[in-house]
C-alpha cells in the first residue's frame, strides 16, 4: 500500500465515511454541547460516574489493569472523585508498547482499530479504539472547533500536510468528495515555498472560507508574507491553529495579517482534541465530560499552580483505557477555582509547552512544518526513534534508532519522500544510532534547526 492509500483507509475514509453516516457522531455533538453549560460540580459528578464505570470495566476486562489494581490493592468501588486517581500511576508509551495485547479489554479483541502515529517526540507508536471512541472524539472536536466558529458544516480551508504519496485517480476523486461533504478544502503546507505563498493568498481569496485552520508554523509564514504583499481582500472571521505551540508573537501576526481572532486548540493523535480555547481567550476548556485532564509532576501529583506533565484519561475508549497516561507534553495548570465568564462549566487550563518541532528550511525557500517528520516516520515499521538536525541550509542529517533491521528499501522510501518536499538541492545524510541525546531539559525533539536566526 502507499503512504497516500494507508492514509486514506487510516484517516480520510472513516472521517469521510462518518461525514456519510454521521447521526451517531452528530447525536453525541448535541450531547456534549450541553454537557458544556453544567456546573462545575454537575460535571464534577458526571465525570466521576463515568470514570466509575471505566475503572470498573479495566478491573473486570483488561488483564493489565486488573493485574495492577490488584498489586496496588487498589478497586474501582475505591474511586470517591477524579481526585483519586493518583492512587494509580502515570503510564506512557513504554508500558503501552511493553503490554500492548493485555491492554486490550477481552470483551473488545478483534472489534477495535489501530491507529499508528508518528508521535511527537521521535518515537512512533500505535495503539487501538473504538469506533464509539471515534464517533465521540469528532463529536468534542467539532464542539471545540465551534467554539471559534468552525461548526459541522461551515465552510474552512485547512492547511494541513497532506502531500505523501501520488495519489491515483480514484483516490483523489473520494478525497475530493470527502471535502465537499465536510465543505473543506485542503492546501498542503508541506508543498508551501516562499515563492508560492501568493497561491495559497489567492486560493484563500476565490475560496472564501469562514474559517481558516492549520499547524501554526505555516500560518505565521503564510502571514508574515501577507503583512510584507498587502492586506487579503478577503477576511475569514477566524482563524484555528492547532498541532503545534502558538506563541502570543505568532497570534499577533495571524490576527493582524488576517484579520480575524486566533483560536488556539490543544490535542494530541492518542485522543484528538484535549481542550480549545473559547471566545474569552483565557485558556483551554478542558473535555472535562469526555477525558479527565490533570496537570500533574513527575511523581504523579496534581500541580496546583505552574507547569506539569499533561496526564489524560480517557473515559470512553474502552477497547484500550487509558488511565492516566502522560503524553510527554507539558503544561500550565489552571485554578480549581477560576471560572471562564463564558459561562461553561469545564475547567481551565494551558498553555502547552514542551512540543518543539523547529520548522526546517530549504535553498529553494521551501518551508517544512516539524510536523511533516513524524507523519512520515510513522510509516515505517523499522523505526524505533528518529531526529531530523538540520546543519546547514542544504544539509539534513536524519538520525534513526531502528527496531529490528532497517532495509534499503526503508532508506530508498525515506529519500523518496524527504527529497520530494525537500527539493533536489538538499543533500541527506542517514545515520543509525543506539540512542538519541534527549534535550538539557530533558525533552525529546523530532526537529532540530542549526540555522542561525537570520537564515529563517
Ligand atoms: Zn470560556
Amino acid at each position: 500500500m502507499s503512504t497516500y492509500e494507508r492514509l486514506f483507509s487510516t484517516v480520510l475514509y472513516p472521517a469521510y465515511e462518518s461525514g456519510l453516516r454521521r447521526r451517531k457522531t452528530l447525536a453525541y455533538l448535541a450531547q456534549y454541547e450541553a454537557q458544556q453549560w453544567l456546573s462545575p460540580e454537575a460535571l464534577r459528578k458526571l465525570q466521576t460516574e463515568r470514570l466509575r464505570a471505566l475503572l470498573e470495566h479495566c478491573q473486570t476486562q483488561v488483564p493489565y489493569w486488573r493485574r495492577r489494581f490488584r498489586e496496588l490493592g487498589f478497586s474501582w468501588q475505591d474511586l470517591r472523585g477524579p481526585e483519586d486517581l493518583a492512587h494509580l500511576p502515570v503510564t506512557g508509551k513504554d508500558e503501552i508498547r511493553a503490554h500492548y495485547d493485555e491492554m486490550i479489554a477481552e470483551n473488545w479483541r478483534g472489534r477495535t482499530t489501530r491507529k499508528t502515529t508518528g508521535g511527537s517526540t521521535g518515537q512512533p507508536f500505535s495503539f487501538e479504539y473504538t469506533r464509539e471512541s471515534y464517533e465521540r472524539r469528532m463529536a468534542v472536536m467539532l464542539r471545540g472547533y465551534g467554539w471559534a466558529g468552525a461548526g459541522f458544516g461551515v465552510k474552512r480551508l485547512d492547511l494541513w500536510g497532506t502531500d505523501l504519496g501520488l495519489p491515483s485517480w480514484s483516490q483523489r476523486t473520494k478525497a475530493k468528495l470527502f471535502d465537499a461533504v465536510l465543505r473543506r478544502r485542503v492546501l498542503s503546507s508541506f508543498a508551501m515555498r516562499r515563492d508560492n505563498l501568493h497561491e495559497y493568498a489567492a486560493e484563500i481569496e476565490s475560496y472564501k472560507p469562514q474559517v481558516i485552520v492549520g499547524y501554526t508554523s505555516p500560518l505565521e509564514t503564510l502571514a508574515e508574507w501577507i503583512l510584507h504583499n498587502g492586506p487579503l481582500k478577503w477576511r475569514p472571521a477566524s482563524v484555528i491553529t492547532a498541532a503545534e505551540m502558538l506563541s502570543e508573537r505568532q497570534r499577533a501576526t495571524i490576527e493582524q495579517a488576517f484579520g480575524a481572532p486566533v483560536f488556539h486548540t490543544y490535542g494530541c493523535r492518542e485522543f484528538m482534541l484535549i481542550g480549545a480555547e473559547c471566545e474569552q481567550h483565557r485558556g483551554y476548556h478542558a473535555s472535562d465530560d469526555h477525558l479527565v485532564v490533570e496537570v500533574a509532576d513527575d511523581a504523579g501529583r496534581a500541580v496546583e499552580s505552574g507547569v506539569g506533565n499533561v496526564v489524560i484519561t480517557d473515559l470512553h475508549n474502552w477497547g484500550m483505557p487509558f488511565l492516566r497516561y502522560a503524553n510527554g507534553d507539558l503544561a500550565q495548570a489552571g485554578s480549581a477555582h477560576e471560572r471562564c465568564t463564558c459561562g461553561r462549566g469545564l475547567r481551565l487550563f494551558g498553555p502547552v509547552e514542551g512540543r518543539r518541532l523547529d520548522v526546517l528550511r530549504t535553498p529553494d525557500g521551501r518551508i517544512l512544518p516539524g510536523e511533516f517528520f513524524p507523519h512520515l516516520m510513522k510509516e515505517l515499521a523499522s523505526v524505533d526513534r528518529f531526529q531530523v538536525r538540520q546543519k546547514q541550509l542544504d544539509r539534513f542529517e536524519i538520525l534513526v534508532v531502528p527496531h529490528g533491521e532497517f532495509t534499503a528499501a526503508d532508506e530508498a522510501f525515506l529519500r523518496e519522500h524527504v527529497g520530494r518536499v525537500a527539493g533536489s538541492m538538499v543533500q541527506l545524510e542517514l545515520r543509525l544510532v543506539d540512542d538519541i541525546p534527549l534535550t538539557a531539559s530533558g525533552k525529546r525533539r523530532v526537529t532540530v534547526s542549526e540555522l542561525p536566526e537570520s537564515v529563517s
